[in-house]
């Protein structure tokens, strides 16, 4: 199936397109198909990382799709273990080569713990010698942002956080605007949490536009500059996800689910001292 879906302008000047397919939580024995369902849907972007122990299962499908490598927008990102600046390289490499990959449209740093200012070096290294398009952050707050791109000099093109209708990041996103960073949503749907499939409010505006919360929710962030990568292992649903292009949400729509916003996280805060040290210890390999 052929979907027009718009693209992104980072600050590299990559492309990306706004509306990809994550692979959190997908276990690697059936990531390979969902992502076969997916790229049959007309996804071309898709977001795995290290840490999910799928990117194999991923590049598998990327291979059996025969869809040419430039059509397509890769993102992994670095697990903390592997922050640092010799440690990154090698984690980079294991990576492509999990994917089956000779380069990634974006590597994101997956959590602000560790040694990512020496990650970052190596990030900027691997942009400069074109095996990465792009080089990003994700689940930063806007002042390890700030800090990382005055104090290294290389602004981040992307930053991936936690992004929905009960969480909606005003802030943060208007100071990745300012400096030019993408504001990309993780958990757009909260993963259904706080009954997000069910919100009155939401299901309302769906009605409006013959379309689902879940249409709606993807078109709020799409609206709002944001480049969203909603996961599910279900056909339907998938194509459903992508199939958010021909409608519109009025400033009044807008206006009433920015009313959702609860201004705090429904997992966790990345400054809680204990998750720092709890993610932090979480090791992926030997
Ligand atoms: P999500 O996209 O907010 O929600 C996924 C859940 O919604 C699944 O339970 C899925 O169920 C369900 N769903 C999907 N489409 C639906 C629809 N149309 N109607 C009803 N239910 C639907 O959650 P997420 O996977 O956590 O976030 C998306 C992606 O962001 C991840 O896959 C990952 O790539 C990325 N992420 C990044 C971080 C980070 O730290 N950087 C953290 C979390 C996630 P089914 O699968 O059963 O359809």
């Amino acid at each position: 199936m052929s979907v027009e879906v718009p693209q992104a302008i980072l600050n590299t000047g990559t492309q990306m397109p706004v509306l990809g397919f994550g692979v959190f939580q997908i276990p690697p024995e059936e990531t390979e198909q969902a992502v076969t369902a997916a790229l049959a849907a007309g996804y071309r972007h898709i977001d795995t990382a290290a840490a999910y122990d799928n990117e194999e299962a991923v590049g598998r499908a990327l291979a059996a799709s025969g869809i040419a490598r430039e059509e397509l927008f890769i993102t992994t990102k670095l697990w903390i273990q592997d922050a640092g600046e010799e440690s990154a390289a090698r984690a980079f490499d294991a990576s492509l080569q999990r994917l089956g990959l000779d380069h990634l449209d974006l590597y994101l740093i997956h959590q602000p713990y560790g040694d990512y200012y020496g990650a970052w070096r190596t990030m900027r290294r691997l942009v400069e010698d074109g095996v990465l398009k792009a080089a990003g952050v994700s689940n930063f707050h806007a002042d390890r942002l700030v800090d990382l791109a005055e104090r290294s000099g290389f602004v981040p093109a992307v930053n991936q956080i936690e992004t929905h209708p009960y969480y909606q990041r005003q802030g943060a996103h208007d100071v990745m605007v300012e400096r030019g960073i993408q504001h990309e949503a993780w958990g757009g749907f909260a993963e259904g949490r706080n009954g997000l499939f069910t919100d009155p409010a939401l299901t309302a505006i769906g009605a409006a536009h013959e379309k689902s919360v879940a249409q709606v929710v993807l078109r709020w962030l799409f609206q709002r500059d944001i480049v969203s990568i909603p996961k599910s292992t279900k056909p339907e649903r998938m194509a459903e996800n992508i199939d958010i292009f021909d409608f519109a949400l009025t400033d009044a729509e807008m206006d009433r689910i920015t009313g959702l916003d609860t201004g705090s996280s429904l997992f966790f805060d990345h400054r809680d001292p204990a998750m720092a040290s709890r993610l932090g210890g979480v090791r992926i390999h030997d």
